[in-house]
This record gives C-alpha cells, sequence and structure tokens, in this order.
C-alpha cells in the first residue's frame, strides 16, 4: 500500500481528470527530453527547468525543485533519466512539506466540510477578480455542506452586475439554500449585514457572503471589503471567521499576481484555485504552495456542484506527476 491510497478512488479519478492537461504536458515534454539518453545530466535539468516554468510552477519555485534535484543527482552519482519522473515527484512533494502553509487539517483552519468544530454561525467572506469563479465555488461549498445537512445561507453582496445575484440565486435553488439578497446597485455591506442576521435567526451552521472584486480600484475594493467587515461584525464581533480569496489556476501566473495584491489589500486565511480542468497551467498550484503561507484549501476541478475537492498537497502532487 502506497502513501496515497487513503484518498478515494472516486476522488483520485477526478483530480487525475481535472489535471490531465497540465500532466500530458509536462510528460510529453519530459519524453521529448530524455529521448536517447540515459542519465539525468546538466541538459536535462535544464530542459527540465524550462518545462516546469512553461507549467506556470513560477521560477523561484522551480529554481528550488531543480537544485534539489541537482543536488540528489550529484549524490547518487548516476541517475537514469527513467526515474525522472519519480524523483520530481518526490522532490516536489519534499518541498512543498517543508514549507509554512499545511494543508487545511493542520493549519487551524476548518478541515474540509465538516463544521463540528466551527463556531456558530461560521462567517465566510469570498473575494477575488471578476471571473475567477467565485460564485460558482460558494454554490459547490454550499452543496458540500447542505449535503451533510449543515444549515446554509448565501448572500448576493457582488451587487455591480445583475448576473452575478442572478447566478447565486440560481446557485441556491439547485442546491436548497436560502439566498439574501437587495438587486444590484445596492450596497453590498447591507447584503452583507441582512446575510448575517438571516444566518443568525435561522441558526445556520454556515454563512457565504460573495462580493464583486475590482481590483483595479484597489482603494475602493479595501474600503468596501473593510467596510464589510465593520458592518458584519457590528452583529457578530468575530466575524467574518474566514477571508477567502479564489484564484482562477488557468490564468497562470497572472493568479499568482493577483494573490501578492490581494494580500496587500486584505488579510486572506485561505486560497481556492479554480479552473485546473482544462489547462495546461496546474503547475500554479505547487507555486502557490510554496510561496503563500496562506493554506489553498480547496480546487475547483469543473464546473459541476460536485467539482469542488479539499487541497491536499501530497495527493496533488502524486496526481500530477505520476504518470
Ligand atoms: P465570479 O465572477 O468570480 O463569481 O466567477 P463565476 O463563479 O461566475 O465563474 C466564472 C466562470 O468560470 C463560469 O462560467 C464558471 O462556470 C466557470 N468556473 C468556475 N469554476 C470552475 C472550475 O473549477 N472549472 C471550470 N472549468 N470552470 C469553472
Ligand atoms: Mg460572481
Amino acid at each position: 500500500m502506497g502513501l496515497f491510497d487513503f484518498f478515494s478512488k472516486e476522488k483520485k479519478e477526478t483530480l487525475d481528470k481535472g489535471l490531465e492537461k497540465t500532466k500530458t504536458n509536462i510528460f510529453d515534454k519530459i519524453s521529448r527530453v530524455i529521448v536517447g539518453k540515459s542519465k539525468v545530466d546538466e541538459e536535462v535539468l535544464d530542459e527540465l527547468e524550462e518545462i516546469l516554468i512553461s507549467s506556470d510552477v513560477g521560477v523561484e519555485t522551480t529554481v528550488k525543485i531543480i537544485r534539489r534535484i541537482e543536488a540528489r543527482v550529484e549524490r547518487d552519482k548516476y541517475t537514469n533519466v527513467q526515474e525522472l519522473d519519480q524523483i520530481l515527484r518526490e522532490e516536489v512533494a519534499e518541498l512543498l512539506s517543508e514549507n509554512n502553509s499545511h494543508d487545511i487539517k493542520a493549519s487551524g483552519i476548518p478541515y474540509s466540510y465538516e463544521t463540528e468544530h466551527l463556531p456558530k454561525p461560521y462567517v465566510l467572506l469570498v473575494v477575488g477578480v471578476n471571473g475567477v469563479g467565485k460564485t460558482t465555488t460558494i454554490g459547490k461549498l454550499a452543496h458540500q455542506f447542505h449535503k451533510r445537512g449543515k444549515k446554509v445561507v448565501l448572500g448576493a453582496a457582488d451587487t455591480f452586475r445583475a448576473a452575478a445575484v442572478d447566478q447565486l440565486k440560481l446557485w441556491g435553488e439547485r442546491v436548497g439554500v436560502p439566498v439574501i439578497e437587495h438587486g444590484m446597485n445596492t450596497d453590498p455591506s447591507a447584503v452583507a449585514f441582512d446575510t448575517v442576521k438571516k444566518g443568525m435567526e435561522m441558526g445556520a451552521d454556515i454563512i457565504i457572503i460573495d462580493t464583486a472584486g475590482r481590483l483595479h480600484t484597489k482603494v475602493n475594493l479595501m474600503n468596501e471589503l473593510g467596510k464589510i467587515k465593520r458592518v458584519v461584525q457590528k452583529f457578530l464581533p468575530e466575524a467574518p471567521h474566514e477571508v477567502m480569496l479564489v484564484l482562477d489556476g488557468s490564468t497562470g501566473q497572472n493568479a499568482v499576481i493577483q494573490a501578492r495584491e490581494f494580500t496587500k489589500v486584505t488579510e486572506i486565511n485561505s486560497l481556492t484555485i479554480t479552473k485546473l480542468d482544462g489547462t495546461a497551467k496546474g503547475g500554479v498550484v505547487i507555486g502557490i504552495s510554496d510561496e503563500f503561507k496562506i493554506p489553498v484549501k480547496y480546487i475547483g476541478v469543473g464546473e459541476k456542484m460536485d467539482d469542488l475537492q479539499v487541497f491536499n498537497k501530497m495527493e496533488f502532487v502524486d496526481s500530477l506527476f505520476k504518470k
């Protein structure tokens, strides 16, 4: 039995499928590099460096990975190219296990979708730029919590686009959870306030608030998120318990830039990286896990209700680098 056998077959299949493009891209390139070669040498490592960077792992993290492999190759004197994928997998796993962010279970931030040990109600504020998948992630989360018998309330505080409110309402209907909304062009913090109020009245376990993410006006965004927080705190001083930043993995390094920008604007407690299906840039998750101390909590691997997974570094590395 291997180290990774503990995670469910179903979850693994969805993850494997979701990461297929990134994986194929990496392995196709690796196999081209090692063709006709027998040992891992400098040239192979140079090519590997390029492959990782082209998969959006990020330059700094790639350099760390290559250094590790170099050291290992030197130690072992002779390394067969056939072992390259295994070495890569092991070294990336080691690197991620050494860095500062822990997987959710160990981080003190609530693990998975289980809410037994959470304060009640637990208020989750979801932030991120337009189109990254905030509303979809909220819908998927609502489904996961609801499925486990939790009372969920959603708040439509992205009031800048008509479609945003409707989209959340649609998710609410699909999942079977109430959505608090005041329509378009209304005050987001008033929506947030009413959502928390309603959540408390109905004894909700979890309250999730959708927001608009207009990053081009940094000061506005900061003010707006600050106002939402203050208004919610009037009602529930310890809220929000978590601010989650959603990033679109298919934008590669752009997602990294957004993470840097958002962490300057507001305190972020967790990350969700979406759209890993259908992109060859899935390596970005490795770079983000390495660079940020904030844990990646969930990953989106499709548009459907069940296409959200609790992120686990080792499962991810195993899925990505195992042929
Ligand atoms: P928002 O503006 O941040 O709220 O983003 P939306 O939730 O509206 O999502 C924008 C688009 O991305 C929609 O078409 C979603 O269906 C799609 N989307 C969100 N998450 C995923 C994902 O994990 N995989 C794929 N393939 N599409 C996703
Ligand atoms: Mg939205």
